[in-house]
Order: C-alpha cells, then sequence, then structure tokens
C-alpha cells in the first residue's frame, strides 16, 4: 500500500479542446485505482472531473464524490461512485476535500480549477498544510497558469520559494508514479485555522 492513500483531483467541468486532456484524466483515474489510492473529486459525472471517476471505477477503484447539493443537478452527479457526499456549501466542500485527502492533483480545467488549486497552494504558503500539491501538465495546459505565477515572482508579489509548493508532472503516468513514492504526512493538519 503506499502511504498517499486519497487523492482529492481538480479538473473542469468540460473537457476542453484538446483529446489528450480527456486521455489524461481517464488515465489518471486508472493508475490511481490500480494504484490502490482512494479517489475524491468533485462529483460530477460531466468533463474532466467525469472521466478521472470513470477511469477509476473502471478499474475498480474507490472513488468518492463531494458535491454541493446547488451543483448536483447542474453538473450531473455521478451515479456510480463509491461514495458521494452531498455538503451545504462550496466552502464545506472544498474543506471536505481537503480534509480526506493525502495530496491533491489538478488535470486541466478552467476558473474553478483554478480557484481550487490557487486555494491548496496559498494555505500551503500559509503553513496551514504541507500536503502534495500535483500540476498535471497535460497538452501544455499549465502552461499560461505557471507563467503567472513567474510574473507574481518577478513583480515581487510572490516569493522565490512559492515554485517549491507545488510539482508539475506531464502525464497521468508520472503523477501515479510521483504519488506512489511521496512518504506519509507526518504533522498533524491545522484544520482549525482554515
Ligand atoms: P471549471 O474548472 O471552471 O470547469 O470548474 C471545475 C469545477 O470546480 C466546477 O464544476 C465546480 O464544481 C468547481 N468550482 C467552480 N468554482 C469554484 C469555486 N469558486 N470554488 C470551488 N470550486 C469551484
Amino acid at each position: 500500500m503506499p502511504a498517499i492513500k486519497a487523492v482529492t483531483v481538480f479538473g473542469g467541468a468540460a473537457s476542453g479542446l484538446d483529446p489528450v486532456c480527456r486521455e489524461t484524466a481517464l488515465a489518471l483515474g486508472r493508475g490511481l485505482a490500480r494504484a490502490g489510492i482512494t479517489v475524491i473529486f468533485g462529483g460530477g459525472s460531466i468533463g474532466m472531473m467525469g472521466a478521472v471517476a470513470d477511469g477509476a471505477l473502471g478499474e475498480g477503484g474507490e472513488v468518492i464524490g463531494i458535491i454541493p447539493d446547488f451543483l448536483a443537478r447542474r453538473e450531473i452527479a455521478h451515479t456510480s461512485v463509491s461514495e458521494m457526499i452531498v455538503t451545504d456549501s462550496m466552502h464545506s466542500r472544498k474543506r471536505r476535500m481537503f480534509e480526506l485527502s493525502d495530496a491533491f492533483v489538478t488535470l486541466p480545467g478552467g476558473l474553478g480549477t483554478l480557484d481550487e488549486t490557487f486555494e491548496m497552494i496559498t494555505w500551503r504558503q500559509l503553513d496551514l498544510h504541507s500536503k502534495p500539491i500535483i500540476i498535471c501538465d497535460a497538452g501544455g495546459w499549465a502552461g499560461p497558469f505557471l507563467a503567472l505565477i513567474e510574473a507574481l515572482i518577478a513583480q515581487g508579489f510572490a516569493p522565490d520559494h512559492a515554485r517549491g509548493l507545488y510539482e508539475v508532472l506531464g502525464s497521468a503516468e508520472a503523477v501515479v508514479a510521483r504519488l506512489s513514492e511521496l512518504p506519509a504526512i507526518e504533522e498533524a493538519t491545522a484544520v482549525s485555522r482554515l
């Protein structure tokens, strides 16, 4: 069993235009299931979210969806997951995702995906946790995101060590290999300060 037992995967409610994005989401789900790592995700059946869940479920993996009640219809809640947790707000959803996972992986996505990823990065910047954050750069999606962070560092708005708050890997296979070798997080997480 890997030390990392459960991973929250953030990703778009759309699949994007480049087919490699959806293929990567499916491959990530499959790879996590084969590695015995539980997939936690936004609970929708559509886009990148649905693909990562479908990939894991197809390999018999454990998949936990976490969705706010108001989004369950709009994002067509997945009906085949191992467990669906319904929350009363976006904030309680994000907090529950945070509590249940040992690490975070970002797949290509839109504004919601950026919000979720930046929140995990900024919580780490504030030393509220030290859980690994991996950005999967499928199809070059992460380029502008990383360039934005570089611009913030160059302008003196983010510290140089901001680059060390996350890792960037190019494929689903590389992400699963990295998660499989990561050690367990030892320290208690400051959930009460979130
Ligand atoms: P998007 O990347 O914009 O396709 O959004 C992906 C998913 O992130 C959405 O389907 C929502 O479930 C979620 N999301 C959107 N906005 C937010 C937000 N402000 N905070 C947390 N999650 C969000």
